[in-house]
């Protein structure tokens, strides 16, 4: 009886090898645009920008990560936005099909701004763009992916990068403070064989601008695909402290500058992993807690009452006159490397504060983290009539973050 409980645990959690180990996956997620009856509206800018054909496709990509047992795993999508509705929704299919739990789950947005709305704010005339049955349908698509990722893992070892390089970066809000740090890190097999490589940098994915009418990854796609060309396996896109304003400079906002943009970006990551040899992964460790947000903002208000919001308003708590948005910040550490999540886009001075709690060579800020609650702005630059305010839920923001971040180290 005893051994037939053993190798029912054995198969069970046959991904599950002493030590680390790893698998990543990647599912096309481009939302059809062939009915012209009903357009896909295209994320960002002024709004009612519907979508006349795929440039290049949208992407999921899933790295699932496991230690003696304790599995995490990090997903991103190429929107300019995942809200909190859909990611719980996501992360409790994942917890009932591959028993993980929701906590050590984190779905990351590209911030995308040449892709579908997935939050409201720019369909025709003011009205919703959101599409309710494409993020039905995207769910299950992200479910199959991290399922194939879990299926995939084997024991790896990791090289970490770390170079700065600010060349396309630029800060359109005075004072220019850029966080040019693009980090890296790489999971290889026994035999050297890439699985995935993961990359950290702050820039908004808007190569393209308020012009285009194609649906594309912007640059996050050709720094995965020359990855992938050049190393193998799965490379994943996780957009860093990108508010105020971290944007492409570039003179064309064309996709021959995506072009070289997002190709640039592979060589300084592929230099700055270059001659570092793999080595074991002693740990891995997750911890998240739960944050309400006041929202202040009156239009985000506004668009809560009307409806805009559509589904995501279920999660937004009253109480009084007042509303709350949950979101989440969590703490990872891989090894030599560490992460902070944030569920939004944090200006780099707030990107600055939370790089300075972590004592490590490697620290990922990992912005739009399980939810995208807009800019988050520090303290000392709060302008009412700023544009960065305006898509920021609002004042008591940062020092919500940066108060549920403390407590959290504190804990662990
Ligand atoms: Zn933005």
């Amino acid at each position: 009886m005893r051994q037939i409980l053993v190798l029912a645990l054995f198969f069970s959690a046959a991904h599950a090898f002493a030590g680390f180990s790893a698998g990543a996956a990647k599912a096309k997620m481009t939302p059809d645009v062939s009915d012209a009856a009903n357009p896909v509206w295209l994320a960002g800018y002024q709004g009612g920008r519907a979508a006349t054909g795929v440039h290049d496709d949208l992407w999921i990509t899933a790295l699932a990560m496991n230690h003696d047992q304790g599995s995490v795993l990090f997903i991103t999508v190429d929107l300019i936005g995942y809200m909190f509705d859909e990611v719980a929704e996501v992360k409790n299919l994942i917890h009932k099909e591959l028993d993980i739990a929701p906590s050590k789950i984190f779905i990351f947005s590209t911030h995308n701004h040449s892709g579908p709305d997935s939050i409201g704010l720019w369909g025709k005339d003011g009205k919703t763009g959101k599409d309710q049955a494409y993020l039905d349908s995207l769910r299950r698509k992200i479910l199959a992916c991290a399922g194939e990722a879990v299926k995939s893992m084997k024991p790896v070892r990791a090289v970490f990068g770390k170079t700065r390089y600010d060349n396309p970066i630029e800060d359109s809000r005075p004072p220019k403070i850029i966080n040019d740090l693009l980090l890296s890190m790489k999971l290889t097999d026994m035999e050297g064989h890439t699985i995935a490589t993961l990359v950290n940098y702050a820039m908004h994915a808007e190569v393209l601008n308020g012009k285009n009418t194609l649906l594309t990854s912007d640059y996050p796609g050709v720094l995965r695909e020359q990855l992938e060309k050049k190393l193998g396996g799965v490379a994943i896109y996780i957009t860093g402290d990108i508010g105020g304003m971290q944007s492409p400079f570039v003179l064309f906002h064309t996709f021959w500058s995506r072009e070289r943009v997002g190709k640039a970006l592979a060589v300084q990551v592929l230099q700055s992993l270059m001659g570092k040899l793999p080595e074991e992964v002693p740990y891995l460790r997750a911890h998240a807690s739960e944050i309400l947000f006041p929202i202040e903002n009156k239009r985000y208000i506004q668009a809560i009452e009307s409806g805009m919001f559509g589904r995501s308003s279920q999660f937004i708590q009253k109480a009084g006159d007042k509303y709350f948005l949950p979101a989440d910040v969590a703490f990872v550490q891989i090894g030599p490397a560490q992460f902070i999540t944030v569920p939004g886009e944090a200006f780099p001075e707030v990107g600055n504060v939370l790089r300075g709690k972590m004592a490590q060579d490697y620290p990922f800020v990992l912005g739009l983290a399980n939810n995208e609650i807009g800019y988050i702005v520090p303290d000392d630059q709060w302008n009412d009539s700023g544009y960065e305010e305006n898509m920021s839920l609002g004042p008591q923001t940062t020092k919500t973050l940066l108060k549920a971040v403390s407590e959290l180290l504190d804990k662990i």
